[in-house]
């Protein structure tokens, strides 16, 4: 079977859609799936919250959180790099300098 010009891009075109959909999905879900579980061991054991109760210590204005400035949720060294919403806190807060 011959196969024409057009008819191979729309094939290779297709099937590379095919492999790159699968794989961003489940890069989202290895991002969502990488956010610290609040009622896990390792946050219960430090005081960890979602939100902080003191306006001027949240995870925004710790020296151990990591990752670009401007995103909601960014890794934490403290926790192995799972991610924690900006506006979080736990006991290990260290003003960043
Ligand atoms: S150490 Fe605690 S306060 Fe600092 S970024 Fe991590 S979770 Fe937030």
């Amino acid at each position: 079977m011959k196969v024409s010009r057009r008819q191979f891009l729309k094939l290779t075109s297709g099937g590379i859609a095919l492999l790159t959909v699968p794989s961003l999905i489940s890069f989202r879900a290895l991002a969502t799936d990488n956010r610290l579980d609040a009622t896990g061991v390792e946050a219960l054991a430090l005081d960890y919250v979602q939100q902080s109760n003191n306006a001027e210590q949240n995870c925004s204005n710790c020296a151990l959180l990591k990752g670009d400035t401007g995103n909601t949720f960014r890794p934490c060294a403290i926790f192995g790099g799972k991610t924690v919403p900006i506006t979080g806190w736990c006991s290990a807060w260290f003003a960043k300098p």
